[in-house]
């Protein structure tokens, strides 16, 4: 039987205790608030991973104006320029809101920003903390505040199975912890669980973050948007270790570059070289390495020997693999780093079930288009978390009593299907193996084991790039290489998936190489 943890009932309920998470519950105080974590706070989030930064207009030679320009033109005109405009004008603030929450964000001596530069930014605009440890700063400070704050109440080692949700209105939330179910009764809930780096092989997310949010909020019956859009990032650590070590950005924004095993420089003659659109950056690499090349950063110049000191989180991981990289070219390979699209909302985070909010990666509120502007991310989260709060805030929240329910879900696995996304849904796609894969996924998704949940967030993935006859940002067809001149945003429900999957499981299956055109 499930436990109905009464007394905790009808308080917003947030799923994910990421930056995004946490820093909603704290823009909720003084309502109380419970955080649901399925995994002890910063253990299992992207959030303590970032090396980068967080991308603001802070420098003198920087405006938002330019900031904007930079994100529209590496989304690929698919983003949404309104909201993009307000999440860009928004970020220098929310940096300072994190350092009045104790974030030591690196400083100049002159006690300015020290702000570095990444790839297709026009100014240095990256604000970082310990040099390549921000994301850990910044979740140590929020993990500090949420902690010290009376109104949040956090259940660290319970996941969300599946939301209730009566006449397209969210009810309350089935969870599981140690000791078995629980039911939580709550009309608002907030999706913050992150991405889907899990549901692959090669990703540089934590294991976990696997799209549990948007399987949540898509059996719920609301939209997704964009889903087909992955990110891919250029530089993870080439090396046996699942997770990828990530190789930031930064450093080819510090002057390394990208050489093959023969010393070739292979950018050099691209517009933008390394520091192109991590699309573009992300292709030339897989090419690269499918035509039997080993891809190298070579970091030996510059940085050079501040190496260590500037990147200390990258530099240990290095010494570990035998690699020192002041006199070594460190081995790199692209992998799934970052989700362009999630759960459909509005600027107030908004989904389109009554009730259902999401917030930072498990949310598509169109700042990203067809592929995320580095260090877009964190900041997207930290900006948006005010605005969701306010919205939650302000929403209405009469007492309601949900019917306990005994449905027993088996805990997600994605370790089945992890193997299948990476064979469908790599750097270049194409329609026999998209077809492939959503006849692989299409029964899986369908039953009620432990791969489901993942099987039907890969399915709708699949089914997204399935429709998208073109290419744009993050999503490459060499089946259909153009871009169309309209860009469209796209949409998709699980109905919708399944009657898709099921008009492809009752064609012909494509023969190897007929789908090139
Ligand atoms: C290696 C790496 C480096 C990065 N560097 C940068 C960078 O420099 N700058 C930048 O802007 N972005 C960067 N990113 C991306 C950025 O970190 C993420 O987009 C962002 O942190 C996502 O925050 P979030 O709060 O949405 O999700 P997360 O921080 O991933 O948190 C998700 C939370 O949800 C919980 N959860 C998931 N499912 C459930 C469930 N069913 N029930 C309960 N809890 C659940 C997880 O346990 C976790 O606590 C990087 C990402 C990685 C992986």
């Amino acid at each position: 039987m499930s436990t109905n943890i009464s007394a905790l009932a009808n308080r917003p309920v947030i799923i994910g205790g990421g930056a995004a998470g946490l820093m909603t519950a704290l823009q909720l105080a003084p309502e109380p608030v419970l955080v649901v974590s399925k995994a002890p706070l910063g253990a299992e989030a992207s959030s303590l991973w970032a090396q980068g930064g967080l991308a603001a207009a802070m420098g003198q030679d920087d405006d938002p104006a330019l900031h904007l320009a930079d994100t529209l033109a590496a989304g690929a005109d698919l983003c949404d320029e309104v909201t993009a405009r307000r999440i860009v004008h928004a970020a220098p603030a929310a940096v300072e809101h994190l350092a009045e929450l104790g974030v030591v964000f690196d400083r100049r001596s002159d006690g300015g920003w020290r702000l570095g530069l990444e790839a297709a930014h026009s100014r240095n605009r990256i604000v970082h903390a310990t040099g390549d440890g921000t994301g850990r700063e910044i979740m140590r400070a929020l993990i500090a505040a949420v902690r010290r704050c009376p109104s949040i109440t956090l259940l660290e080692g319970v996941e969300a199975r599946r939301l209730i949700v009566e006449d397209n209105a969210v009810k309350g939330v089935l969870a599981v912890n140690a000791q078995g179910p629980l039911v939580i009764d709550t009309g608002r809930v907030v999706i913050a669980t992150g991405g889907i780096g899990g549901l692959f092989l090669d990703s540089t997310n934590p294991a976990g973050c696997f799209g549990q949010g948007l399987a949540l909020a898509a059996r719920a019956g609301a939209k997704l948007s964009d889903i087909e859009f992955v990110q891919f990032h250029p530089t993870a650590f080439d090396g046996p270790s699942r997770p990828m070590p990530l190789v930031t950005e930064a450093i080819r924004g510090d002057g390394a570059t990208l050489i093959d095993e023969t010393g070739a420089r292979f950018m050099a003659d691209e517009p933008g070289a390394e520091l192109a659109p991590r699309d573009i950056v992300a292709r030339a690499v897989w090419r690269r390495r499918a035509e039997g090349h080993r891809v190298f950063l070579d970091a030996r110049k510059h940085p050079g020997p501040d190496f260590a000191r500037r990147y200390p989180v990258i530099s240990a991981f290095c010494k570990m693999a035998g690699i020192d990289p002041v006199t070594d070219p460190i081995p790199v390979r692209p992998a799934v780093h970052y989700h362009m699209g999630g759960i459909a909302v509005d600027l107030e985070g908004r989904s389109t079930v009554a009730g259902l909010w999401a917030c930072g990666e498990a949310a598509r509120t169109g700042l990203h288009g067809a592929n995320r502007l580095a260090s877009n991310s964190l900041m997207e989260a930290i900006v948006c978390a005010e605005w969701v709060a306010g919205s939650v805030s302000n929403a209405s929240r009469g007492p309601l009593k949900t019917r306990a329910t005994d449905l027993a879900l088996p805990a997600p696995d994605p370790s089945t299907i992890r193997p299948m996304m990476s064979q469908g849904l790599g750097v270049l796609r194409e329609r026999s193996a998209i077809e492939r894969l959503v006849r692989g996924l299409s029964p899986i998704a369908n039953a009620s084991n432990a791969a489901s949940d993942p099987a039907l967030v890969g399915l709708m993935i699949a089914v997204a790039a399935h429709r998208r006859e073109e290419s744009r940002g993050g999503h490459f067809r060499t089946d259909f290489s153009d871009t169309l001149p309209a860009a469209t945003p796209s949409s998709i429900s699980v109905s919708e998936a399944f009657d898709a999957a099921r008009e492809i499981m009752e064609s012909e299956p494509l023969s190897l190489g007929s789908a090139q055109s």
